[in-house]
This record gives structure tokens, C-alpha cells and sequence, in this order.
């Protein structure tokens, strides 16, 4: 029998997606990708492998990780009441909760232009994808989003507070409308919190319908891959079927653990990326023909004449930076920088001058 084709075989919701695209990087500085750019002191890189050097790699990890959790726990504020589940990164968490609500043509709905995987992972896992365009200054569209919400009564809506790529904080009472508004789950993707003012973590005993979730990744710990979700246990044990069940490994758990005890290290890193990221957005805002976002996380958004030609001109000076020309309507022309070393910023702001 003829076999079937890739075509008969795979959803045509797959075969229209592009796959999500990381560029190698090499020796580039690379600010593309809102790392935190400083490793570890020498005494503490030495006294984290005198800790991990016994770890178990023969075991499974700890499926509920417990230890990780309790830490995280306290180190996060999650309030009393909750609980809270992790995940490969918070990527993962929000394929889970996807994979959760997926089916029966269920909608997950975010603003535009936010965080590009809650498309992606919705149309994977097989729910219907809605966005909603932010207004002109990147604000929530109270009525168009209220409208939306009311009319197609999506089961999550994601807000990322703040919002990847624009930097912005929306509004807390618009974020709180979109939560009584809402009938389904809102989820806040506070993956920015280390450079941010506010939180709603503080409020998940206010609204049952409201989860926060977090990242270790933005505050240093990028290559552990670890999220969490944090709200009420009726949600969670709902979302927690659809975990692998030893989703984090080993060196992830005895690592984050061991990063949390040393967490004032991580809150000096973040708190020098906020006074640099001042640094770097006056130097932005000197440019007559730059426009530029201030940002409450640890990247700027900025518009020139020709992103695409000043993004190659970049690397072609080896550094690398991400163009969102393309990426969205509102972001013709635009480009997002990480914010580096003082070094790495000089040298991103060196090459700008030279290109722009
Ligand atoms: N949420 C937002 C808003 C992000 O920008 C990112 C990463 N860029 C993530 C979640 C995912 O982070 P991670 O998987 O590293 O936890």
C-alpha cells in the first residue's frame, strides 16, 4: 500500500506554522535574548560545584521538587493558599495550561504584539488563537479587549505584565478589569518582574480566575529552564496532568535551589541592569531620528528609518540584537536591545552611531 504523505498525515494547523527561529549567535555580543549578562564569582561557581558534585544522576529527580518549591515559595511572596507548579521554563507552563484547555475549538486570547509563543503554543496544542491589538501606545484597548473577552469568552487570556516586546507595564486597573471581565482564566506572564515596579502576586487570593507565573530565567538562570505557576489548587491540579512527571531535572532543582540561597546576588545583577538600562534609553532618546519606549524590564524597544538594514549593519559589527520589523504591523521598523554589560551597551551604542 502507498504510503501517506506529510500532508495527509499532519494538522494543516502544523504545516502552516513556521517553526520559532533562534539565530546562532557565535561569538557575537549578543543582546537579543534579555539574558542577564553576568555569570557567577569564581567563589560561588566553586562552592555551586561542591554542591551539585554528588547530585544523583543515576535517579530520577524529585517529581513534585519539593525542596525547589518551598524556596521558591518564599523567595517569590506567593501568598498563603496557593500552590504553585513548575515547569521547563515558563515556555512549558504555558504549553501546559494550552494542552489543558485545548479542545472543542476553546480560545486562548492575548494583546498584539506580546510574547510570540502564546501564539504558537496555542495553535500547536490545538486551541484557537485570538489577539487583540494594544492601542498606538502600546496600552491596553480597554474596549476592544472587554468586547472581545465578552464576545468570544476565551478560557485564558495572557497578559504579559510587563509585555515582551514593547516593555510597557499596562495599566493595574485595566488589568484588573480584564480579570472580572473575564470568565475564563487570565494568566499575568510577570517573566519581567526583577525589572518591574508591580506585581500581582500579592492579588491571586482576590480573584479566584487569576494565576501569576514566573521565570528564574530574566533574573540570571536562563539555562536552567525553570518556571513557575502560582494560584489556586482547583486550577493547578487540573494543569498538573498534563506535567511530565520529572519535567525538572536534577542539576535544575539542587542549581536553583542553590541560586535562591545566594538570591541577593541575583537581586545586585538586576538592580545595576536597571540603573544601566537608564543609561542606555538617554543615549536612545539623544537620537532625533530614534524613537524609543521606557521599559520596566531588562530590554528597550526603539524605531529608526531602516531596522532591517541598521539590524545587519549590527551584526556585520558583531552584535546581535532582535529586528521586530516584520513581526507585527505596529512594529514596522522597529528593534529590541537587550541591556548588557556597561561594555556591551557601549559598544552596541558605538556601532549605532556609525550606522544611524
Ligand atoms: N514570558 C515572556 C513575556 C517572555 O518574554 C519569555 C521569554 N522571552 C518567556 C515568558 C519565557 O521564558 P522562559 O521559558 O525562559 O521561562
Amino acid at each position: 500500500m502507498q504510503k501517506q504523505s506529510i500532508t495527509d498525515l499532519i494538522r494543516a494547523e502544523i504545516l502552516a506554522l513556521s517553526a520559532y527561529h533562534v539565530p546562532d549567535s557565535g561569538k557575537m555580543i549578543k543582546l537579543d535574548a534579555m539574558e542577564n549578562p553576568y555569570q557567577w564569582n569564581e567563589t560561588l561557581q566553586q562552592q555551586w560545584l561542591e554542591n551539585i558534585q554528588h547530585a544523583a544522576l543515576n535517579r530520577y529527580p524529585d517529581p513534585a521538587a519539593r525542596e525547589l518549591k518551598q524556596a521558591l515559595r518564599t523567595t517569590m511572596q506567593i501568598p498563603d493558599g496557593n500552590d504553585i507548579m513548575l515547569g521547563n521554563g515558563s515556555d512549558e507552563l504555558i504549553q501546559m495550561l494550552a494542552l489543558t484547555f485545548s479542545g472543542d475549538n476553546k480560545i486562548l486570547l492575548a494583546p498584539e504584539p506580546s510574547f510570540a509563543m502564546y501564539k504558537l503554543i496555542a495553535q500547536v496544542a490545538g486551541m484557537k488563537y485570538i489577539g487583540v491589538s494594544l492601542d498606538k501606545n502600546f496600552n491596553l484597548d480597554m474596549f476592544a479587549l472587554l468586547e472581545t473577552i465578552e464576545a468570544h469568552q476565551p478560557s485564558v487570556v495572557f497578559i504579559a505584565y510587563p509585555n515582551n516586546p514593547t516593555g510597557n507595564a499596562f495599566s493595574i486597573s485595566d488589568i484588573e478589569a480584564v480579570i472580572e471581565t473575564s470568565t475564563g482564566l487570565v494568566v499575568i506572564d510577570e517573566a519581567y518582574s526583577p525589572f518591574a515596579d508591580h506585581t500581582f502576586m500579592s492579588r491571586l487570593n482576590d480573584y479566584p480566575n487569576l494565576l501569576v507565573m514566573r521565570t528564574i530565567s530574566k533574573l540570571g538562570l536562563a539555562g536552567l529552564r525553570l518556571g513557575l505557576l502560582a494560584g489556586a489548587t482547583q486550577w493547578l491540579e487540573q494543569i498538573e496532568k498534563t506535567r511530565l512527571p520529572y519535567n525538572i531535572n536534577v542539576l535544575t532543582q539542587m542549581s536553583a535551589l542553590f541560586a535562591l540561597q545566594h538570591y541577593d546576588i541575583f537581586q545586585a545583577q538586576t538592580q545595576q541592569i536597571r540603573q544601566d538600562r537608564a543609561t542606555l534609553l538617554s543615549a536612545l532618546q539623544e537620537h532625533e531620528n530614534i524613537e524609543v519606549w521606557e521599559s520596566q524590564t531588562n530590554f528597550i524597544l526603539f524605531r529608526v528609518p531602516h531596522a532591517t538594514a541598521l539590524f545587519e549593519g549590527l551584526k556585520a559589527q558583531g552584535i546581535l540584537i532582535k529586528c521586530l520589523h516584520g513581526s507585527h504591523p505596529m512594529l514596522d521598523n522597529c528593534l529590541r536591545v537587550t541591556v548588557g554589560t556597561p561594555e556591551e551597551n557601549q559598544a552596541f551604542l558605538n556601532a549605532l552611531e556609525n550606522l544611524i
